[in-house]
């Protein structure tokens, strides 16, 4: 190096000269690798050798991180895009044409059944709307047109009904459809889709997997025989992750087993006690006993049953209004799978783009309101409850 100082900005050889081995995996935030030559450039751009070129191409944060994640779903193959919703839209373009048919559960979140139902007909592409748990007219509507693709949630919002994953992709498959799971709800502590027969297991990373609120990303896991055209999707599309966020997201899912763990014992817990509580008309949590998928979800999920549980308050709208404000520990953030337990108010967010007799026939009315258990004590989540429930 020079001693000028206006050369200390042009970049060759800056790496450090040591050999330690750092024990937490080195964040490259690079959107650019240098090639050696041109038979180096050439190797590396046609995916002939593995490594870097161009971050939007792939980058070692999203490798680390997909190859982990392809572990815990037993995939193939995985990858990991800028979103959940990116990781959607992957799949939607790098596996369907102009003039296939899509059907999909009427329960999906918000913005995937938007995807589904209103962007992919402005690309020549048809949705249909079916009820997941009813497997006769999950059958019947894939009977009656050719269908590419099924789509479904493993667990839905809010009413956290659980689909029969076995029974879906046997479905699927005599239909000659390809099944894709958003399992983000149920996440791959408690349920991996492939090993059931999906195709296609999407899962927003943003929520419990990093758990920590602090990044957006998403995750596809799929088979050898459909991934030919995902990596290039995924860059022409432009839907690669960041850098930064898929550091993060790693260190977050190195507790993910154990925050899914307790996660869901407060879960069982506050459903149980709001379950007993005449301020509560209804409680929905799959672990319960009187819900319409308990013996499903026992049977289907792996020591769990999830660690969101949805209520709804016997005063509506105004009590919702009284429990939030006076909950004070327990956060208003339409969103989930934080270190804290949250709430959202589905009428007011996450369902608010329904009418009100559409949100009804689903089970939802002003004084729902959806739980997302966090890590504290169960005591600590029991009180925050007793503090909201003393307002109503
Ligand atoms: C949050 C969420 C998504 C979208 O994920 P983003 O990371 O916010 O894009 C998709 N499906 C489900 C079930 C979700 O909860």
């Amino acid at each position: 190096m020079s001693d000028n100082p206006e050369d200390i900005c042009p970049r060759p050889s800056l790496a450090p000269p040591t050999k330690a081995e750092p024990l937490v995996p080195p964040l490259h935030l690079a959107a650019v690798y240098r090639c050696h030559d041109p038979a180096e450039a050439d190797a590396l751009m046609s995916g002939r050798e593995p490594g870097y070129v161009y971050a939007r191409d792939g980058h070692p944060g999203a490798d680390v991180l997909a190859e982990r994640c392809r572990e815990l779903h037993a995939a193939d193959r995985a990858a990991v895009c800028s979103s959940g919703m990116a990781a959607l839209a992957l799949v939607v373009l790098a596996t369907l044409e102009r003039g296939d048919h899509v059907v999909t559960s009427e329960m999906l979140y918000g913005r995937t059944l938007n995807l589904f139902t209103a962007e992919l007909p402005r690309l020549g592409m048809t949705a249909g709307v079916v009820d997941p748990c009813d497997l006769e007219g999950v059958r019947r509507a894939l009977a009656a047109q050719p269908t590419s693709l099924l789509v479904v949630e493993t667990i839905s919002n809010p009413l956290l009904r659980v689909v029969d994953l076995a029974a879906l992709a046997k479905i699927a498959r005599a239909a000659g459809a390809s099944l894709l799971v958003d399992n983000t709800l149920a996440g791959p502590a408690i349920c991996r889709p492939l090993g059931f027969g999906a195709d296609w297991v999407v899962e927003s990373l943003t929520k419990a997997m990093s758990g920590h609120s602090d990044v957006v990303l998403g995750l596809v896991c799929g088979r050898d025989a459909n991934w030919s055209r995902v990596p290039t999707a995924m860059s022409t599309w432009g839907l690669t992750s960041s850098p930064m966020d898929c550091w993060l997201a790693m260190r977050g899912l190195g507790t993910y087993a154990l925050r899914a763990r307790q996660s869901m014992a407060n879960a069982q817990t506050a459903a149980t006690m709001l379950a007993g509580r005449g301020e509560v008309s209804r409680v929905s949590y799959p672990g319960l006993s009187d819900h319409a998928d308990h013996a499903l979800a026992a049977r289907q999920f792996d020591g769990g049953f999830g660690s969101l549980v949805t209520f709804t308050l016997t005063g509506g709208r105004a009590a919702a209004d009284r429990f939030i404000r006076a909950a004070k520990a327990i956060p208003f953030c339409p969103s989930l799978g934080d270190l804290s337990t949250t709430l959202s108010h589905p009428e007011s967010t996450s369902h608010r783009g329904l009418a009100a007799d559409e949100r009804r026939r689903l089970g939802i009315d002003g004084g729902t309101i959806r739980l997302s258990l966090g890590i504290e004590s169960s005591e600590a989540v029991l009180t925050a409850l007793e503090e909201g429930l003393a307002a109503v």
